[in-house]
């Protein structure tokens, strides 16, 4: 460790099998300057923050200096894109390599918008500012959330322009991730590579983030098994905060669990599960109520490349890997049914749960109710103020809610504290996201975006200064449009 910077850099994946990267220093910034840095992170990986903040600070935010012990890789990676394979790769960014915290915790660091690379395709390897500081507050949002999430440390304007409709002001995020392998990478090893290379990641993989079934007798089915867990837990948490990823490729999955590209993503309003905001999603494919099924999808493509891993015997091995993603329903139904009943202040289980939370969900459906606030407003028992309140088919609801309340030995102060810490009353709303966004790209204003990351790290405090944060925009967002690749 650099007693001065805090940096502490050991690149493990840079010592995997070259196939899996290329070595790529990142392309020099003109005029760089630092126009976010999240303290509390900062502070977390143990990096100093009057480092972080001086020259040479913004100079490795920019990729124009390498923090000692780097060593600048893109990696290589394929993936399914809306259900087609290609190779892919980091095409606008380097990863500079691990960080090692205070509390041993091995850290990705990598810069996105940092130029060319040699899995660049077409693309120009940069990043405009405005998706850069929209991945910072989605992400910081998510962090806050309680939802396993890649996290943003910075993010630096280059001096330079990029060119997509219109010139656009570069920017670059340095994102901090458990690690950047993703369902992807065991795609591109599974096609490109030998069965050896396919162990070497996989090995690696177990031993970064899974190390508890380094010694299992399958080890490799084991894995699969803690992935499959982990992507239910985490699509679960997205299902019952609203949360629609956008762009769920096989490349966006990460193998350690975490919500990892934040594109077209965005905050559900209204409950519906056709709810879709990406612009290049057409189909729907990426909806919020068809998550769950498409990480069922892409967790299929994942043990498929296990196959040769799983067991000698071709056969055998398909039928562990199937009845182990089988398992990735029940796991996020029951995780989701916990969260819901949470959601509601139960604590107690009974069988007639889930159709009363599904009668809820399909009231709040019909009645235009929103997601997040009818919760909130449950929460706070101003049940006349949800979208929904007037109607019998919601007074018929909540009478039966409340005595579901009732058949419980918690008493409505524990009930309540519950809910409070199960749902958020404030969410990035998109028109506040485009709001700090507008003010600090057009306008150079960063004191909107700071307000609402403020706002946001306390999505369960349920304090007043939170309020205008919770209110719907004047006219509903339905034809709100999120984009990627920019
Ligand atoms: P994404 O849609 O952000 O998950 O990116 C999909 C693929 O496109 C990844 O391989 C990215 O590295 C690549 N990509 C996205 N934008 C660019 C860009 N501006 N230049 C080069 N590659 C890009
Ligand atoms: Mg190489
Ligand atoms: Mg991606």
């Amino acid at each position: 460790r650099n007693t001065l910077t805090g940096w502490n850099f050991d690149n493990s994946y840079a010592r995997l099998p070259e196939k899996f990267y290329t070595h790529q220093k990142p392309t020099q910034s003109k005029s760089p300057e630092l126009v976010v840095l999240n303290y509390p992170l900062a502070r977390s990986l143990g990096l100093d923050l009057t480092m972080l903040r001086s020259k040479s600070g913004i100079e490795i935010f920019s990729g124009n200096l390498l923090p000692e012990g780097s060593t600048p890789i893109a990696q290589a990676y394929a993936g399914h894109q809306f259900g087609y394979f290609t190779m892919l790769g980091d095409g606008r960014a380097v990863l500079l390599g691990e960080h090692i915290t205070p509390r041993s915790e091995r850290t990705d660091i990598q810069l996105k918008g940092s130029g060319e690379t040699p899995y660049s395709r077409n693309g120009d390897g940069r990043a405009a500012l405005g998706p850069m500081l929209r991945e910072y507050i989605m992400s910081e949002a998510m962090h806050a959330l309680g939802i396993e999430t890649t996290r943003s440390l910075a993010v630096v304007t280059t001096g330079e322009k990029v060119y997509r409709d219109s010139p656009l002001e570069g920017a670059i995020l340095t994102r901090v991730a458990l690690s950047h392998i993703r369902v992807g990478t065991f795609q591109y090893a599974a096609n490109w590579g030998t069965v050896d290379d396919l162990r070497a990641l996989a090995d690696y993989s177990i031993k970064r983030h899974y190390s508890f079934v380094e010694n299992d007798d399958n080890k490799y089915l084991s894995f699969l098994k803690e992935v499959i867990k982990r992507q239910a837990m985490l699509i679960s948490k997205w299902q019952l905060t609203g949360f629609i990823h956008g762009v769920m490729n096989t490349d966006n999955m990460a193998i350690s669990g975490e919500t990892i590209d934040y594109g077209p993503c965005a905050f559900m309003d209204d409950y519906d599960p056709e709810t879709v905001f990406s612009s290049i999603d057409r189909n729907g494919r990426y909806a919020y109520g068809n998550q769950p099924r498409i990480a069922e999808w892409n967790l299929s493509r994942f043990a498929e490349t296990l196959l040769p891993l799983i067991h000698e015997n071709k056969e055998q091995s398909v039928i562990m890997a199937t009845d182990a993603v089988k398992e990735f329903s029940n796991i996020f139904n029951s995780s989701w049914l916990t969260g819901m009943r949470a959601k509601l202040g139960i604590f107690n289980e009974e069988k007639e749960d889930e159709t009363l939370i599904n009668e809820l969900l399909d009231i709040m459906y019909r009645y235009h109710g929103d997601f997040t606030n009818t919760f909130r407003l449950l929460t706070l028992e101003r049940y006349e103020k949800t979208a929904m309140s007037g109607t019998k088919d919601f007074s018929t609801w909540l009478e039966r809610y409340k005595s579901r309340l009732s058949r419980q030995k918690e008493i409505t102060d524990e009930s309540n504290d519950l809910m409070k810490n199960s749902n958020p009353s404030v969410i990035p709303r998109n028109h506040r996201v485009e709001e700090a966004l507008n003010a600090a790209v057009n306008n150079g204003d960063y004191s909107v975006m700071e307000r609402l990351i403020n706002v946001l790290s306390k999505p369960y405090a349920y304090t007043d200064d939170q309020l205008e944060y919770t209110e719907l925009p004047k006219e509903k967002n339905k034809c709100y449009k999120t984009y990627c690749g920019t």
